[in-house]
């Protein structure tokens, strides 16, 4: 029905959800907007209590048949589905820039390719997840993952298909049937995965998409007591939410959070090096969970690493994300762009300084912004601005830096610069973040765990992290030899 679909970018977009292998409209709707230049994309169907009993329905409906579908057949199904992102990806890339406006290029070439490998990945990880059996006096313990049932899958805007489908892919690979609800900012790539999941063969009701606001579709999906997990990636209030959602049911939970994470510059570090990654930062327009917004650096280095982080901040393109030659794109709306130059504008009334930017850009572009003069216990060294402001503190010592690096209610990442492997040694240790690195920065691999430490998050997702999470772990234990004689 064409008045369902919208053309985005040359790419026909349904509008509706996707309940039991069924397209699904809503009487009510939502408007999507480009942050690019704050066009209307088109009416979304807003869904409410009503879509999210079905879409769990639906969800509960197809599990015991995927459950029971053996390993080698799920996995075989979910390369379909990467077969099916790596053919769209141009298409998925262009969609993904219009609707969150981060940068085509990292979409063409490193996001869109990830998303299909996270479904690679869970697969054949899936195939080398054995059983392990050990023995009590005689007796074996079979320890096992069996799917857990319907997963309700909730995601943020920032890196919508990607994160998504680091919950999606595990998800299924381990036998659940799933209710994604994709961030009303950015719902578009989820109905296109819908799309190439059917078409992969991935039976009806396996994956349901749903779209609507959180406090609509997304509290009438936490609170029901037919879902078995609940994965969340999003912010530090949104999760208090669906925690109390979850606790009336005691459905488990994993929280991915924001952050607060330091870069910590040595002054035996390679200053380049550290500039390069300081200037990483602004990646995404700053709008990037694990960005390391403040910089930590040694005061003898200090206005060293200042003139030449200026340098390179300030030779940044910042324009049109489907440019390629740009490196800097627009925030998501201008919901968040107020959100960000409030914390700024605060920030400097308390005496910060601002080194680069410190206001608006022109339409939704806010310019890359360093601020100095910080106290660490001011809103701005302590709170996540998810935008692309970024302070810079100094410290005499390394037990200053890691006073200082540790001093939030974060605990998600960190990353040091040093050219000294025992200093590296001494560091990363005393450091609370779910990822460190060291002279590198997002390196991240799928078997690796990721999550966060205090308000950053509950849980670890990735490689055995993840099945963990989206099964039950069950240990069936077998008398010692000889019975099997006794009942035939
Ligand atoms: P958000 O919390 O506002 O929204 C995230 C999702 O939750 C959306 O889909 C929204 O509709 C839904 N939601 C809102 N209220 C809800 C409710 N009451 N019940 C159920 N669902 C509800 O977050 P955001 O602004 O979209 O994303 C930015 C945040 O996400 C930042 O804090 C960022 O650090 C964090 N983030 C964390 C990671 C990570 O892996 N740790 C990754 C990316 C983003």
């Amino acid at each position: 029905m064409t008045e369902h679909r919208i053309t985005v970018a040359g790419v026909a977009v349904d509008t509706r959800h996707w309940i039991g292998g069924e397209r699904i409209a809503s009487a009510d709707s939502f408007t999507d907007v480009s942050p690019i230049d704050g066009r209307a994309l088109g009416e979304i169907a807003r869904g409410g209590p009503a879509e999210a009993a079905a879409a769990v329905a639906a969800a509960k409906a197809a599990f015991p048949a995927w459950a029971a579908t053996p390993r080698a057949e799920r996995a075989r199904i979910l390369h379909a589905v990467a077969d099916g992102v790596e053919k769209r990806i141009e298409e998925l890339a262009i969609v993904e820039t219009t609707d969150n406006g981060a940068l085509l290029r990292s979409h063409r070439r490193g996001v869109m390719p990830r998303v299909a490998h996270n479904f690679r990945f869970f697969a054949d990880w899936l195939l080398t997840l054995d059983h392990e059996d050990f023995e009590t006096r005689g007796h074996t313990n079979r320890v096992s993952w069996d799917p857990a049932g319907p997963c309700v899958l909730i995601t943020p805007w920032n890196a919508p298909l990607m994160l998504a489908t680091w919950k999606v892919a595990p998800a299924l690979a381990a036998g659940n049937s799933v209710v994604l609800k994709p961030a009303e900012w950015s719902p578009l790539t989820a109905s296109l995965l819908a799309d190439i999941a059917a078409e992969a063969g991935l039976p009806a009701g396996v994956l349901n998409v749903v779209q609507g606001y959180g406090a609509e579709i997304g509290e009438a999906l936490t609170s029901n007591p037919d879902v078995r997990r609940i994965s969340f990636t999003g912010s530090v209030p949104t999760a208090r939410r669906i925690a109390e959602s979850a606790a009336l049911n005691l459905t488990p939970l994993s929280l991915e959070l924001g952050g607060k994470s330091p870069l910590l510059v040595f002054a035996d570090a390679d200053l380049d090096l550290a500039v390069d990654l300081a200037v990483e930062q602004y990646d995404n327009a700053g709008q990037v969970c694990l960005a390391a917004t403040r910089f930590l650096v040694e005061e003898s280095a200090a206005e060293e690493f200042t003139r030449r982080f200026v340098d390179k901040a300030t030779a940044l393109r910042q324009g049109d994300p489907r440019d390629e030659t740009t490196d800097i794109g627009p925030n998501i709306h201008p919901r968040q762009l107020e959100k960000i130059d409030g914390f700024v504008q605060r920030a400097l009334a308390s005496g910060a300084r601002a080194v680069i930017g410190g206001h608006r850009g022109d339409g939704q572009y806010y310019a890359p912004t360093l601020l100095t003069d910080v106290r660490q216990d001011s809103e701005i060294v302590q709170e996540e601005v998810f935008g692309p402001v970024l302070t810079l503190q100094t410290f005499a010592d390394e037990d200053e830096a890691i006073r200082l690096a540790n001093d939030t209610r974060f605990g998600l990442a960190a990353t040091v610069a040093t050219g000294s492997r025992e200093r590296a040694d001494r560091v990363t240790p005393r450091l609370v973040a779910g990822t460190v690195w060291v002279n590198c920065f997002f390196v991240r691999d799928l078997q690796a765990p990721f999550g966060g430490s205090r308000l950053s998050g509950v849980g670890r997702e990735g490689g055995t992290w993840s099945f963990d999470f989206y099964c039950d772990l069950k240990n069936t234990v077998s008398a010692p030899k000889g019975w099997e004689h006794n009942h035939g």
